[in-house]
C-alpha cells in the first residue's frame, strides 16, 4: 500500500472521469495487510476483526474524490456473513461508493487486460 500511495502522490493525482473503477477492500480501503491471509481465522473472529481494522484516510480520501466523476464499485472476497459490518464499516469511515460485490474469488495474482496499475 505504500507503493500505491507514493505512487499516487507522485502522479499528483489520478484524472479519471466516465470510468467504472473496482476498488478492493481490505489491504486497500484498509490498512491491515494480514486479513488478506484469512484461511485459518475463524468467522467469528473476523468478524471483529474486520469491525475495528484502521481504514486508510489517504486512498479513502482519493477513492471519494473519484467517486464524484466516476463509478466506484467496491469488489471484496469478503463473503455475504461480512455484508451487514462491512457496509457500517464503510459508512463509519465515510466511503463513498456506488456498488459492492462479495465473494470475489481468491487468487495470488490477476490476469485482466482492463487494469490501470498505479
Ligand atoms: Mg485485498
Amino acid at each position: 500500500m505504500k507503493i500505491v500511495t507514493e505512487r499516487i502522490k507522485l502522479k499528483n493525482k489520478i484524472i479519471l472521469t466516465n470510468k467504472i473503477i473496482a476498488v478492493d477492500i481490505d489491504g486497500v480501503l484498509t490498512v491491515n495487510k494480514e486479513l488478506n491471509d484469512f484461511g485459518k481465522i475463524s468467522f467469528d473472529k473476523l468478524k471483529k476483526l474486520y469491525s475495528k481494522v484502521k481504514p486508510n484516510t489517504f486512498i479513502i480520501k482519493e477513492i471519494n474524490r473519484l467517486a464524484k466523476t466516476n463509478k466506484i464499485l467496491l469488489f471484496t472476497s469478503r463473503n455475504d456473513y461480512f455484508m451487514d459490518l462491512t457496509i457500517k464499516w464503510l459508512t463509519d469511515n465515510k466511503v463513498k461508493y456506488h456498488h459492492i460485490i462479495f465473494n470475489k474469488p481468491y487468487y495470488n495474482y490477476i490476469i485482466d487486460d482492463r487494469a490501470l496499475f498505479i
